[in-house]
Order: C-alpha cells, then structure tokens, then sequence
C-alpha cells in the first residue's frame, strides 16, 4: 500500500487521497526553521479548509449585517445564512430541533452555560456532580464553583494506569444525590475514547441528566446526539475545521426549556419592561448579544467540508496513522506512552526519559514538527501519571505516514541531543 493509498474499513472502494484532501489547507503548505510544516497540535485547533476561509470571507464581503433585527436585505441574507448554519449543524449532530442548537463561543463556554443555568436551578447544598478523572479543566472548574457556590460535591471516577475509566466505580457513584454527569468523550490528553453510550445508560436508569464534553470527537467521528441520548453536549468550532470564537451547546428541548437565561441582553428577549421581561424562546433565550455570525457560518462550512470527505473514513483512516505512529514511537527507547486505552482517538501523548517535555516540544519544533507540550490543561491527569508535563501528537485526517515518520525521526534526534 502506498501512504496515500489507504483504504478504509467503512469504505473499502475508496483511497483515501490524503494528497488530495492536503491541498484544500492552505496552512499545511509552509516551512517552519526552513523545514516543510508537519502540523501534529490538531488537538489544540485544527487547520482550516478553503473552504471555511472562503466562507468567512464571501460573508464579510457580501452579506457582513447584524441578524434577526434588520429590515434591510443584508440582514435578511445574514439572519437566513446564520439559520441555515444552525440547521446544518443540527442535521450534523442529527438533533431533533434547531431550538436545541444554541451558538457559544467554544465548549468551556457551553460547560459554564449548563453550570450557570442548569446548575444554579437544579444544584443544591449535599447534592453531587460526576465527572472523570481524564477531564480538561474547562470540565473540571465550573462544576468546582458551582459546588463551591452551593455547597455540593464533586465525586470523580478513576482510571486505571492505561487511562480507561473504572466503571464499576462510575456505577457505585452514581445515586439520589447525582444531579449531572459531565464526562469527555475524547480525552485530549490521552486519546482515551469513553464509553458514553454505557456512561449515559448508568445514569438515565436513575434519571441523572449527562452531559458530554465533544471537543474531541467532532472533528473526528460521527455524533449522533439522538442515538446517543445526551442530554447536553458541546464542542468547539475550531478544533472541528471552523473559525475560533465560536462552539455549539445541544441541550434536549425540555431541558433547556426547564433553565434559565445564562446572560441578559438584546436577542435573548421577547419583551422588556421595567417591571418584566418576557423572555425569548429557545434557542435564543440562550443567545444574548449580537452572535458570531461569520463564526456560525464558517463552522457549518467546516463540518460541511468533513461530512463531504466521510465522518466514519475519517475516523478509520486517523486510527490508522494512530496504529502506525503508535507502532513507531514505542520502538524508540527512552520513550514511554502515556495512554494506552483499548479505544483511543488520534492523539500520541509521550514522555523522553531525561528530557522535559518543553525541550523536547523545542526540539521537534526546530524540526517544522508542531505538538504541544505541557499539562494540556488536564493537571490531574499529569499528576495521575506522575509526570509534569508530555509531548503530545495528535493528529487528523490530513497527516501523512510519512509526516508520522519524521515525527519519530525528529525524537530520535532529540534522544541523541540529551544522551
Ligand atoms: N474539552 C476538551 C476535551 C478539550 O480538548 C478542550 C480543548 N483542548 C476543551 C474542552 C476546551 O476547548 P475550548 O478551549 O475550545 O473551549
């Protein structure tokens, strides 16, 4: 087989011409240090497609208007484009309403929404929030301030030292006192895919509303929030092919009819007196403020631009390349994975024997090979493992074999340098 020739499982009539699918980002065609770009952050944001730039600037050029106020055919077009992009990201998440599409600005907004709204109406003083051990912060510190604020507490479901969640002790955490599950789907820091589907059965048999935090899976594999039976979940834009500054929070209809405002301000409204205000129905009650309209816009474009190429291939192809570089980075010595978990998304996360993750984060960089380096904003899972900080590779559909081989070569030279 050659590297660009990979056929996938769901798919296997079909090659997946990562050559092809490479020149639709123009950002992957650059030299950095005078080396050719391998862009391995994918994790922390993703590349755009033409596509998504070409959206973002046919808007600004022909449409740019305030939404849902304006008489003016400009406001019309960017109220229908703004729509439309609401209505293509609820068939993407196969949702059962655009009501249930609220437009945020990433996922750490989303979780703090549901904290705020849901948390301050349906949390109270002994009352317990679960969440995992292998969570970002941005699901780890609003359900920290909300237990502060109320009084509950925070219960957290271990792993083991592959980075897979205990269930046999999520099941013993949950009971009468569990007001919400918030548990990734992906972790960014392991790669660990959970069980959601199990994780969201255990708890719905007691009635405990979930919520999944998706930054990881969209850009990566089909969501089906239905088939899943979410009762929220969110993702970022920006991971998923979209602009930054924009994310999506699906929350089922009767909750979000259930809960608060989460801001105040114009859109979010149906009236205003002094006296009362009435206010908007979903999903604007939760849409204060003008919108990032153009961001709305580009991230329809973008996962437009994934549904096209194929959610499952993309998922195939990615756990391909996960093998391979899995494969070649565990034949380097000196080098430890941290993360093994028996299902896992794209993400190679490592520690070099004797070296910190920074220098070698430094290293790979003077190489053109791009990670990160660091806690990933997931601390507990660091001291978990009882290292500061790993390198982190993680990759998506448009990296190469070979761009998994000069990543293997690049630490290879890195062992040399600190030897
Ligand atoms: N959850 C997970 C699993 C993530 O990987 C990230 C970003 N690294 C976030 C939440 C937060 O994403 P954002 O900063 O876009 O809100």
């Amino acid at each position: 087989m050659t590297r660009s020739a990979f056929m996938t499982p769901s798919a296997p009539n079909r090659v997946w011409d990562v050559e092809r699918i490479r020149k639709d980002f123009p950002a992957l065609h650059q030299q950095v240090h005078g080396k050719p770009l391998v862009y391995l952050d994918n994790a922390a944001t993703s590349q755009k497609p033409q596509a998504v730039i070409d959206a973002l600037v046919a808007y600004y050029t022909f449409d740019n208007s305030n939404v849902h106020r304006g008489v003016h055919l400009l406001s019309e077009r960017a109220t229908e484009a703004y729509e439309g992009a609401r209505a293509r990201i609820q068939r993407h998440l196969n949702a059962a309403s655009p009501r249930e599409i609220v437009f945020i600005r990433q996922a750490t907004e989303g979780i703090n929404l549901v904290m705020a709204s849901y948390g301050r109406r349906f949390v109270g003083a002994g009352d317990e929030i679960v969440i995992s051990a292998i969570e970002h912060h941005a699901n780890i510190v609003p359900w920290q301030m909300l237990c502060e604020e109320k009084g509950a507490r925070l219960r957290v479901v271990p792993i083991d030292d592959r980075g897979d969640l205990l269930m046999e002790e999520y099941a013993r955490l949950l009971g009468p006192r569990t007001k919400l599950v918030a548990i990734t789907q992906v972790s960014n820091a392991l790669g660990t895919v959970t069980p959601i589907k199990d994780i969201i059965g255990l708890a719905h048999q007691q009635d405990i509303p979930v919520l999944i935090d998706g930054a990881q899976a969209v850009p990566h594999q089909p969501v089906d929030v239905r088939d899943l039976d979410c009762d929220f979940y969110v993702f970022s834009g920006h991971k998923a092919y979209g602009p930054t500054g924009i994310g999506v929070l699906y929350g089922k209809e009767q909750w979000l009819e259930r809960m608060p405002p989460f801001q105040g301000g114009g859109d979010m409204i149906k009236s205003v007196t002094f006296e009362k205000t009435i206010y908007n129905e979903l999903p604007y009650k939760f849409e204060a403020g003008t919108p990032h309209i153009a961001g709305a816009i580009g991230l329809a474009a973008g996962l437009e631009y994934i549904a096209g190429l194929g959610l499952e291939q993309i998922r195939d192809y990615e756990h391909e390349l996960l093998a391979y570089g899995t494969e070649l980075l565990s034949a380097i010595s000196r080098v430890r994975l941290i993360g093994t978990a028996r299902h896992k998304g794209a993400v190679l996360s490592f520690v070099l024997d004797g070296v910190h993750a920074h220098d070698l984060g430094t290293i790979l960089d003077q190489q053109g090979v791009a990670v990160r380096a660091g806690h990933h904003c997931a601390m507990p899972v660091m001291q978990r493992f009882g290292v500061p900080a790993t390198a982190r590779a993680s990759m998506a559909f448009y990296n190469t074999r070979g761009e998994v081989e000069t990543l293997a070569a690049a630490i290879e030279r890195a062992r040399e340098i600190f030897s």
